[in-house]
């Protein structure tokens, strides 16, 4: 199996909650190294270059708004089918659908307020630790 490298924000729902290191522990039990992280506070053009792939969607001018209100934390994690993974360990989108013992089912609000973002593919990923992190951040 292929080690990969994907990128993850734990949200502001989340972060407010105090829920970092019980996020962590999920990704790390499933074999998730976290290779780099930051707390940060996205600015709102921060937020919407980051979401301009959902420009048209009705639920952009929301998500903007919520993913730059308070801090995230952003972080790469490496490991075998890193991509996957983590969307596993995640759950689907709206935490209405999530499998039992993910982190969407187990924390998320809502679909807006969903706990963590994860890279969807190897493009993505690489295109998303790119806009977060520098080359010597990553500490694998
Ligand atoms: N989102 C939302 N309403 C929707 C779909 C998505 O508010 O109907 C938000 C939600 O926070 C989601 C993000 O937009 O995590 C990005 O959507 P995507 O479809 O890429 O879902 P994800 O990859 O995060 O599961």
């Amino acid at each position: 199996m292929a080690i990969e490298r994907t990128f993850s924000i734990i949200k502001p729902d989340a972060v407010r909650r105090n829920l970092i290191g019980k996020i962590i522990a999920r990704f790390e039990e499933n074999g998730l190294r976290p290779i780099a992280m930051k707390k940060i506070h996205m600015s709102r053009q921060q937020a919407e270059g980051f979401y301009a792939v959902h420009k048209d969607r009705p639920f952009y001018g929301e998500l903007v708004e919520q993913m730059s209100a308070s801090p995230v934390v952003v972080q790469v994690l490496e490991g075998e089918n890193a991509i996957l993974k983590n969307r596993e360990v995640m759950g689907a989108t709206n935490p209405e659908n999530a499998a039992e013992g993910t982190i969407r089912k187990d924390f998320a609000l809502s679909v807006g307020e969903n706990s963590v973002h994860g890279s969807d593919a190897p493009e993505t990923a690489a295109e998303e630790i790119k806009f977060f992190f520098n080359d010597d951040e990553l500490v694998g």
